[in-house]
């Protein structure tokens, strides 16, 4: 069910549990602002989700709220997982969902990093 991500920062969801230790995931990289770690649905070879440790719903969220250090570490957190992952060649896809039309799910933000295969167009 698509989230309405308007609504203020929820920490029961799935993502915070998973901040918080509550639920296990296939962790890739982590330091002081990020996690990254293999969704668990993957639609491509490659599929990891990178989140901010603090409580955003979505990139505005982050963008109006986070500190600017938050935000540079999360950025280059989202860099250095895809160095990290061999992905500079031959490239890789960044997706950021955010509320219902974009069919946005979990209501804390996540970057998805998509690569492996030749991706195809991105407007749908
Ligand atoms: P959204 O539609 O942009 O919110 O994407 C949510 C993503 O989270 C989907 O690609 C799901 O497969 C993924 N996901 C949901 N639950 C988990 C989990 O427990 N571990 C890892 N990925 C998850």
């Amino acid at each position: 069910m698509p989230v309405d991500a308007t609504l203020p920062y929820d920490d029961s969801n799935i993502f915070a549990k998973i901040l918080r230790g509550e639920i296990p995931c296939t962790k890739v990289y982590e330091d002081d602002h990020a996690l990254a770690f293999n969704d668990i649905s993957p639609q491509a070879p490659t599929h990891i989700l990178v989140i901010p440790k603090g409580a955003y719903v979505s990139w505005d969220d982050f963008s109006a709220r986070g500190s600017d250090a938050e935000i540079a570490g999360f950025v280059r957190a989202v860099g250095a997982v895809a160095r990290d992952a061999g992905l500079v060649a031959p490239g890789y896809r960044l997706l950021a969902n955010a509320g219902t039309h974009s069919l946005q799910e979990v209501p804390h933000l996540h970057v998805h990093i998509v690569a492996g295969r030749p991706l195809g167009p991105l407007l749908v």
